[in-house]
Parts: structure tokens; C-alpha cells; sequence
């Protein structure tokens, strides 16, 4: 108890690691995963990853192979209602192809109610609390959706790149803006970005993406009263995946990929951790991403980074390396 009261004074950078099920045609295989209590995981690890035996991972949060959508965003609300309050918000989901990232984030190829994930709800969420508040302040919604493939950005609810740009106060300047008031807009918007979306067939995923794609929320209040005005912001990231590829196996375009996406995240590793060491020097110039993130990374923001894992044994080597990674940050 004590211990997660530390964990959260610790302030404004929390991790979160979820737990992929098996998926229907391998159940009755054994899991990686063999235990997991609130924010502690157990791993089991084959011999060929030093000592066999087990190794322990301590986060914010471990969310099991059974925990609903809904649950996960229940633990996720208060911060993500937060940006209606002014402040900025960041989620990154990462993990290797097939983790449950985009399960996580959007949610399966056939979205129902039930299974959506993380941006339609959060939006969702802001409508109705905005709803609520309705007598005393007035809010205005707006989304950008854009894409990082190979260090360079592209708006995906318009087909052109975006220049470089200096202009200060949005975090993704000259993307396109787009106002939103109900779900429904939401969806609407959210299928024209994905259908936008870079994707490439790999071995593990065909629906597997090689880019980052970035989803901004954009949130002015005001107070109706006093009659002043704030401004938050959400950044709902899915990252591309974090599977390291054999440079023997891929050339060409595959492996520049590969090397832009091994020096974006762990662009972003360094920026988290150092944020969370209080460093005084943060550095975000390293890649596209946290450039474009900067003002939403890091003092009042809020940040959570959420890992992914698969349970399959032949995916033991990215799993500890993911959380690895989950653990650097922390
Ligand atoms: P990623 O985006 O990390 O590549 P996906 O989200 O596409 O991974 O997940 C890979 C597959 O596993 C998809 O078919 C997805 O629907 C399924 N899946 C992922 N996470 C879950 C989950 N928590 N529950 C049920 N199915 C899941
Ligand atoms: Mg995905």
C-alpha cells in the first residue's frame, strides 16, 4: 500500500504492461507469464536467457491476459480526464508486432462496443464529462491524427506531409485539425486515419504497422464563469513494433525501417527516463517523435507508458526485452 502511495507521489510518469491471451488456435500452450499480482509480473525464463528459472518485474500496473477493455480504461480515466482540467497527456503503447498494441489502443480488426480500446473511449469519456460540466464550463474537442514512417510525419486525415515547422503552441503544427462532438465523428475520422495508415505484410502480423501513428486530442476549456480559458492536450501513440530484426534476414528499404525504428524508441527510452531521473538535460532531439512531443513530455505532463507482451515461448526474447525497456524507463 505504502509502497504504491511512493509509486504515485513519484509523480508524472507511470508504466503499464498488459499481457496478450493466446490467441485461439494455440490455448492450450504454456504461458511465459506465470504470475502477476498488481503491479509485479513473473517470468519464466529458458536457459538460453542466462540462469534458468524466473525473473521479476515490478510496474505501476500488470493488466493479465483476461482483463477487459473496460477495465483497462477504467484504471486509465483519471488521467486521461485530466487534459478537461489543462494538462497534458501522453500514452504510448509499445511492444513487438502481434503484442496487442493496436488491441490496446484502438482495438480488434471488427470493433464493437465491447472492444473498443483506448482512443474511442477516452474521447467518449471527455464528451460525457464535458456533458456533465455543461453549466460551468464549455469545452472544445479537436483531433489530429498523423503518422511517423522512416523519421517523417504525414497527416493522416489529410494525403499531404507536413513541413517542418517552427510555429509555436501546437505540438503538431500544420497537421490538420478537426472538430469533434460526439463518438460518432470519432469513429468517422478514426477510419479515414486508418485506412491512411502505412502498413506492410511481416512474418509475425500482416496488420502489423512499421510506423508510429499519433492520435492528438486537443481540449480548450472555459471556465464559464470567470469567463478564462485553458488548454490541454492528449497524444494517444501506438508505436511501431519492437522486435529487433536479424540483419542477415532483411535489406534495403526493411532494414532503414528497422534502424529508424530501433533510434525512434530508443529516442523516446532515453527522453522517459530521463524525465523520470529529473535530469536537466532532456534529449529530445534524437527523433521526429519526441521532437514533436516535447512540450507534452515532460513538467506538468503526464506520461504513461504502456508495454505489451506476447505469451508465447518463442517470444521470450522480446518479451524480456521489453520489459527491459519498461524497466529502464521507470
Ligand atoms: P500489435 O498492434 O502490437 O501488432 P495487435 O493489437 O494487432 O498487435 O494484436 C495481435 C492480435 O492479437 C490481433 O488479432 C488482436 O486482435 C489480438 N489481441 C491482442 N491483444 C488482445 C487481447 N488483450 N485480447 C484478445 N485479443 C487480443
Ligand atoms: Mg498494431
Amino acid at each position: 500500500r505504502l509502497y504504491n502511495q511512493v509509486q504515485d507521489l513519484k509523480g508524472t510518469i507511470r508504466i503499464y504492461c498488459r499481457v496478450r491471451p493466446f490467441l485461439s488456435k494455440q490455448q492450450h500452450q504454456l504461458s511465459t507469464v506465470d504470475h502477476i499480482e498488481g503491479g509485479d509480473i513473473r517470468i519464466i525464463t529458458p536457459s538460453k536467457y542466462g540462469k534458468e528459472g524466473h525473473r521479476s518485474f515490478s510496474f505501476n500496473k500488470v493488466f493479465g491476459p483476461f482483463a477487459t477493455q473496460e477495465e483497462v480504461f477504467l484504471d486509465m480515466q483519471p488521467l486521461v480526464r485530466s487534459v478537461l482540467d489543462g494538462y497534458n497527456v501522453c500514452i504510448f503503447a509499445y511492444g513487438q508486432t502481434g503484442s496487442g498494441k493496436t488491441f490496446t489502443m484502438t482495438g480488434p480488426t471488427e470493433i464493437t462496443e465491447q472492444s473498443r480500446g483506448v482512443n474511442y473511449r477516452a474521447l467518449g469519456d471527455l464528451f460525457q464529462l464535458s456533458e456533465q460540466r455543461k453549466g460551468t464550463f464549455s469545452y472544445d474537442v479537436s483531433v489530429q491524427m498523423i503518422e511517423i514512417y522512416n523519421e517523417q510525419v504525414r497527416d493522416l486525415l489529410s494525403n499531404d506531409e507536413i513541413r517542418n515547422s517552427s510555429q509555436k503552441g501546437l505540438n503538431v503544427p500544420d497537421a490538420n485539425v478537426v472538430p469533434v462532438a460526439s463518438t460518432s465523428d470519432v469513429i468517422e475520422l478514426m477510419n479515414v486515419g486508418h485506412r491512411n495508415r502505412v502498413v506492410s505484410a511481416t512474418a509475425l502480423n500482416d496488420r502489423s504497422s512499421r510506423s508510429h501513428s499519433c492520435v492528438t486530442v486537443h481540449v480548450q476549456g472555459r471556465d464559464l464563469t470567470s469567463g478564462t480559458t485553458h488548454h490541454g492536450s492528449m497524444h494517444l501513440v501506438d508505436l511501431a513494433g519492437s522486435e529487433r530484426v536479424d540483419k542477415s534476414e532483411v535489406t534495403g528499404d526493411r532494414l532503414k525501417e528497422a534502424q529508424h525504428i530501433n533510434k525512434s524508441l530508443a529516442a523516446l527510452g532515453d527522453v522517459i527516463s530521463s524525465l523520470a531521473q529529473k535530469n536537466s538535460h532532456v534529449p529530445y532531439r534524437n527523433s521526429k517523435l519526441t521532437q514533436l512531443l516535447q512540450d507534452s513530455l515532460g513538467g506538468q505532463a503526464k506520461t504513461l507508458m504502456f508495454v505489451h507482451i506476447s505469451p508465447e515461448f518463442d517470444a521470450i526474447g522480446e518479451t524480456i526485452s521489453t520489459l527491459k525497456f519498461a524497466e529502464r524507463v521507470a
